[in-house]
């Protein structure tokens, strides 16, 4: 699986393309105690299948992997809250210029 430090990330959306499942997404608002300017990008739990495809795609190496426990039958992330409140993204058509 992986997560994303939020301190580190910038919020420049490099990695959002790389996800093929659309687990990476904007948060809808900045946090306030955060010091980017920028909203963070977070991983939806739900969503990600952990296959790695996005971890080096960070500049900031804000997207790390977090290990499964060996008898663990869910993501470690679920056993947090509900989804957070997530942005729609905007993406190429696969028939159009090809996935982006
Ligand atoms: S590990 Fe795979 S599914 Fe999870 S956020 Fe990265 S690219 Fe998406
Ligand atoms: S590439 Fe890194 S810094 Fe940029 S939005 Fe994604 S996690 Fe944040």
């Amino acid at each position: 699986m992986v997560a994303i430090t939020e301190a580190d990330c910038t919020g420049c959306d490099l990695c959002i393309p790389h996800c093929p499942f659309e687990a990476l997404l904007p948060l809808t608002e900045n946090p306030v105690e955060r010091k980017h300017k920028k909203r963070p990008v977070v991983v939806v739990a739900s969503q990600c299948v952990g296959c790695l495809s996005c971890i080096g795609s960070c500049p900031t190496k804000a997207l790390h992997e977090i290990l499964m426990p060996p008898l663990s039958t869910q993501s470690p992330l679920l056993l947090e809250t509900e989804d957070p409140e997530t942005a729609t993204v905007q993406r190429w058509g696969k028939k159009g210029l090809g996935w982006a």
